[in-house]
């Protein structure tokens, strides 16, 4: 039998793949970063984004309501612009419908789309309508703008940064167990408010701008990006585009220092679950996560302050290659893996 996709390396290394056999044209960022960069003109750069969201892949459409997967395909693009740092300018929105979508749903998804769209200022410029014969498909794409130069990049990451992230960890990953469970009971029982709180951080995740916009300010944030496929796989993208031949970057990370939501940590032990696994490796809470100057910390910490707490949860390293989790000075022998198509 031919080998699968799967064989490339998963879903990264299939774009590893696709990235040896492109280069840049001179001043563009092409694939490798949250967002492609261009310039646009004297003043300002470009940057664009592009995510895919398959039914039954994505999300259940029996689960979520057409407001919502609206929502959540516009939010992880966005999710994507604030991690450069940039302000949204206008967005594209291409669909594959059943023919048996109603005609209802299919105006409620409009509704909520147009509504995240305006209230973070991406317009909504086109996209492309066909129906399906199999599962809803949905690509979005967004445009933003920033300054010249200052998009903040995943290779600018520096031995003795702090890591840090926006929000808190794990709810996306623990409302998703919550949605699997209730798909597959037949008896639909009513939710507490804890698993109806992670439900909605899963399917209505913050697009964090306006704390991108004032992190991008900063000399001091170095390298940032969005956390979609869970720490324990999106650091290494830093460590990797940061590393160069000379000095290979590692990361501390501290578990005890991870934020954690109080409605996660009383989700968890009422359902046996680790809640610093899901933090780590279940991905899609699009908090941003970045590297920061000690010096600049504070400063950070302050602008988000009336927006999101900003936590400290390791640091980054010279002195070893990859991620090593502390629990205190111990270093834990369990391993971690983020999502991973394929
Ligand atoms: P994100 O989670 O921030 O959306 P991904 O992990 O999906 O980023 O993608 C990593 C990088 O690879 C991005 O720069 C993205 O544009 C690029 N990429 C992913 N899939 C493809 C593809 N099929 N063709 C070209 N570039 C791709
Ligand atoms: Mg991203």
């Amino acid at each position: 039998m031919a080998d699968s996709v799967a064989s490339l390396g998963g879903e990264f290394g299939f774009i590893n793949l696709i990235r040896s056999r492109i280069t840049d044209p001179a001043g563009i960022c092409g694939i490798g970063d949250d967002c492609a960069v261009l310039p646009m003109n004297s003043k300002t750069d470009l940057v664009v984004t592009t995510d895919l969201l398959i039914e039954d892949v994505h999300f259940i459409l029996s689960d979520i309501t057409a407001a919502q997967l609206a929502y959540k395909s516009a939010a992880v693009n966005l999710s994507d612009i604030a991690a450069m740092g940039a302000r949204p300018i206008g967005c594209f929105l291409s669909i594959a419908l059943p023919k048996n979508v109603t005609a209802k749903w299919a105006d409620q998804f409009i509704e909520s789309f147009i509504a995240i769209c305006d209230r973070f200022g991406a317009t909504l410029l086109g996209g492309d309508t066909t129906s399906s014969k199999g599962p809803i498909a949905i690509n979005v794409a967004v445009l933003g703008k920033v300054p010249c130069g200052r998009s903040k990049l995943r290779s600018s990451a520096r031995p003795g940064d702090l890591i840090c992230c926006t929000g808190t960890l794990g709810d996306s990953g623990a409302g998703l167990d919550v949605v699997l469970s209730r798909v597959a009971s037949a008896e639909k029982a009513k939710l507490d408010a804890d698993a109806e709180w992670l439900v909605r951080r899963h399917y209505e995740p913050t697009p964090r701008i306006q704390e991108g916009l004032l992190l991008g300010e900063l000399e001091g944030v170095h390298a940032m990006m969005d956390i979609s496929d869970g720490i324990a796989s999106d650091l290494n993208h830093i460590l990797k585009a940061s590393s160069t031949s000379s000095i290979q970057l590692g990361a501390d990370i501290h578990v005890e220092q991870l934020p954690l939501s109080s409605k996660l940590r009383r989700w968890s032990s009422a359902n046996d679950k680790d809640a610093i696994e899901l933090a780590l490796t279940a991905g899609e809470d699009f908090e941003l996560l970045m590297t920061i100057s000690p010096d600049d910390f504070d400063r950070a910490r302050g602008r988000l302050a009336s927006l999101c707490p900003l936590t400290v949860i390791g640091e980054i390293t010279a002195s070893h290659k990859g991620i090593r989790y502390m629990d205190g000075d111990q270093e834990l022998t369990q391993q971690f893996a983020g999502y991973t198509h394929f």
